[in-house]
């Protein structure tokens, strides 16, 4: 337990005091999508563990401007659109679209600006050219390349200079005529009927590194205090975006506190498409696991650390949480009267839980325990719970699902599969059966409420 917040630091390696750089206002990033697919899994525990952090550090009293990048334009989408046969832009548009709305349903309400890289194509273009200048960029056949040999500094993040198997391989820009082999593109110069951008300096495209830096130094400055993303984007990715910015400002560190969140395992495997063995959002949530569930699932584990997901753990989970919540729609009726100080003394020992390198599996079994323990009254532990939640965003103060029996449910479920795959006869079906045993389902805009009739 910690009086003061500690974030672990993947650039010193330690757990740090957090102090942000301007007093009362913190800047944070987080790597945002490629847009060119679903959400997978594996990326929602990123955003959703950031979703904590960033509700967490605001309940402390920190004033947060959270900005994700969205990576609009990459081989990867063009590809994609090569593949499906389909303008670079339809596709960008289709997976943006899906993924605001995966965000939406996730809870992920954090956000304050998505950026998208072509918002920034001048911001990009002027990046380029200061490096140009100051002799870190070089130009060969495809494109202007970042010079790895010009900076010293290169590698203190990940500690290393090479790229390693788990690496992001296919994001590596190959070209023969690179002075080193490390060497990244700023500028990509396009190909027949690929996007461009006009420019003095080729006509072209951003590579990937630049666009979050561009972002960044436009909405932030040059320094700013929390950037976080995927353990996976630590090399080359983050590492690229500190040769960029700080060989541009000469100002060091480009960013104070790097937060890297572990990887979602399958089944003990890491979890990757060219194994197929991966689940998108949509997957999971159309075989009627709630969103809730899955932000129970990623609160048992701590953001650093890798988390293995089953089914059994996900149905673990969705148990654990529908028991929470059945809990506190008893202590909601509780007409006992509340010690604010009670719930002050045991908010505060919350606080210093997460503290420690934002504790969220070690906060969320302090709840159980008080829940279970009788040092709070019922109406106090109602309140507390509550609290805890802006934090957690699993709705626990939302009455709908409350003492539905475990069959009503199995049969709730089944029906939203059923209506999320438009097969509107058989949820009807589902609703009857309901109905016959004492429960009345309402669809409302967001969701269902369900009463007894
Ligand atoms: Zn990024």
């Amino acid at each position: 337990m910690s009086e003061k917040l500690r974030f672990y630091n993947t650039l010193s390696r330690k757990k740090e005091v957090f102090k942000p750089i301007n007093k009362g206002k913190v800047n944070m990033f987080v790597c945002g999508p490629t847009v060119y697919s679903y959400m997978q899994l594996g990326n929602a525990k990123t955003f959703i563990q950031f979703d904590f952090i960033a509700r967490y550090l605001r309940s402390i009293g920190h004033k947060v401007f959270y900005l994700q990048n969205i990576t609009d334009i990459d081989d990867k989408i063009i590809n994609r659109a090569k593949e499906e046969e389909k303008d670079w832009k339809e596709i960008k548009e289709k997976y943006e679209k899906a993924f605001l709305e995966n965000v939406k349903k996730l809870g992920i309400n954090s956000v304050d600006k998505y950026a998208r890289a072509t918002d920034y194509i001048p911001e990009i273009i002027s990046q380029v050219k200061r490096l140009i200048k100051k002799g870190y960029a070089y130009k060969i056949s495809d494109g202007w390349y970042f010079d790895l040999s010009k900076d010293k500094d290169y590698g203190k993040l990940a500690r290393r200079t090479d790229l390693e198997l788990n690496d992001a391989v296919t994001r590596i820009d190959e070209n023969k005529e690179k002075r080193n082999k490390g060497d990244f593109c700023l500028w990509k110069f396009s190909k027949p009927g690929e996007p461009v951008w006009k420019s003095d300096i080729g006509n072209g495209r951003p590579g990937w590194h630049i666009e979050d830096t561009a972002i960044t130094e436009k909405e932030f400055g040059s320094q700013y205090d929390i950037h976080g993303g995927g353990i996976d984007l630590i090399f080359p990715h983050h590492e690229a975006e500190i040769a960029q910015m700080e060989s541009i400002s000469g100002k060091k560190p480009l960013v104070r506190y790097w937060l890297h969140t572990g990887f979602l395992e399958i089944n003990n495997e890491k979890m990757g498409k060219s194994k197929k063995n991966f689940y998108t959002v949509n997957e999971i949530l159309e075989l009627g696991y709630s969103s809730e569930y899955i932000r129970y699932f990623f609160l048992s584990g701590h953001y650093r650390k890798p988390l293995n997901f089953t089914f059994e753990n996900l149905d673990a989970a969705k148990n654990a949480y529908e028991k929470l919540k059945n809990i506190l729609s008893e202590f909601k009726k509780s007409k006992e009267k509340k010690n604010k100080k009670n719930i002050d003394l045991a908010y505060k020992q919350f606080v210093e839980i997460v503290n420690d390198d934002l504790n969220m599996p070690k906060a969320l079994s302090y709840l159980w325990d008080i829940l279970r323990e009788d040092r709070l009254n019922n109406a106090e532990k109602y309140e507390l719970a509550l609290k805890f939640d802006e934090v957690f965003g699993l709705d626990l103060g939302r009455e709908e699902i409350v003492s539905v029996p475990a069959e009503i449910k199995e049969l709730i479920s089944k029906r939203e599969a059923s209506r999320k795959a438009k097969d509107f006869v058989t949820a009807d079906k589902i609703r009857e059966k309901i109905n016959k045993l004492g429960f009345i389902i309402e669809d409302k805009e967001k969701g269902f409420a369900v009463k007894k009739r």
